[in-house]
């Protein structure tokens, strides 16, 4: 009986493998500024095209030993592993739905697409980490997932733009004070960018507790950072992946987080 749901699982989490191998190609061709909607992938070493069966997300990399099949120059293992994380995502969240009734209680298309909006977000905390970009495009699908969310859900607009327009406001305003201050660029664009569909998810007022728990959680980070002499103060951190960890805290436990704080004040 429960063949077909395995199956399903299966299916689903390759499909997820597939999409994070795409999602590294964006990720890759958003730093050497090339288009990922067209063009075969190749080779970083000797530019050679690769081949569609070395090119099955997970598989290839093991049959072909990690290396190039041409050149034999070792391939990046990143792929690798992060088209085996998605798959394991996708085997995990299958289990998980599986066995719990609120996640089968959600409408089926509410819950695709916040599965989605924090599937992408996962690449983008990768991409920041990796390389400290946002690449525009998954900004562009969030913005769009978030969006139709939004359609799906439905409820008050207000609130969302509010967030939005709050959220924009503040980073600009810091990233102008910064820069008077410190003569140079202290935030990104992508920070900025990112904050726009996330802070339209997450809506007013809630949007305040993920940009202030993200400073929180960054300071600290930063703090150890420059103690464990990793880093010299003045030197760029990438910021989004603290945006995206208060996102998620303040998306599941916002509302107990708040409580606790008010307590601690009104004690
Ligand atoms: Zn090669």
């Amino acid at each position: 009986m429960l063949f077909l749901e395995f199956s399903l699982i299966f299916l689903f989490s390759f499909f997820l493998a597939v999409l994070a191998s795409f999602f590294n190609v964006v990720i890759v061709r958003t730093i050497k500024e090339e288009s990922f909607s067209k063009g075969r992938s190749k080779c970083d070493f000797c530019k050679k095209q690769i081949l569609w069966y070395d090119n099955v997300p997970i598989l290839s990399f093991l049959w072909l030993g990690g290396k190039c099949r041409y050149c034999h120059k070792k391939i990046a293992k990143v792929y690798f592993l992060t088209e085996l994380t998605s798959f394991l995502i996708g085997v995990g969240f299958g289990l998980l739905f599986l066995i719990s009734p609120p996640l089968q209680a959600l409408a089926i298309e509410q819950l695709v697409l916040y599965f989605f909006i924090f599937f992408v977000l996962f690449f983008v905390l990768l991409a920041d980490l990796q390389y400290m970009i946002v690449p525009d495009f998954f900004v562009i699908l969030l913005l769009v997932l978030v969006f139709l969310l939004k359609l799906v859900v439905s409820g008050s607009w207000l609130e969302p733009i509010m967030a939005v327009i709050f959220s924009s406001s503040f980073f600009i305003l810091l990233g102008f004070v910064a820069k008077k201050l410190l003569k140079k660029d202290a935030l990104g664009w992508g920070d900025v960018k990112l904050m726009i569909p996330l802070a339209f998810m997450l809506s007013w007022p809630m949007i305040a507790m993920n940009i202030f728990l993200a400073f929180i959680i960054g300071g600290f980070f930063a703090m150890l950072i420059l103690i464990s002499g990793r880093k010299k103060i003045g030197q760029a951190l990438p910021f989004a992946p603290f945006l995206i960890l208060a996102f998620v805290l303040s998306f599941f436990y916002g509302a107990a987080i708040w409580h606790w704080y008010i307590g601690l004040i009104l004690r």
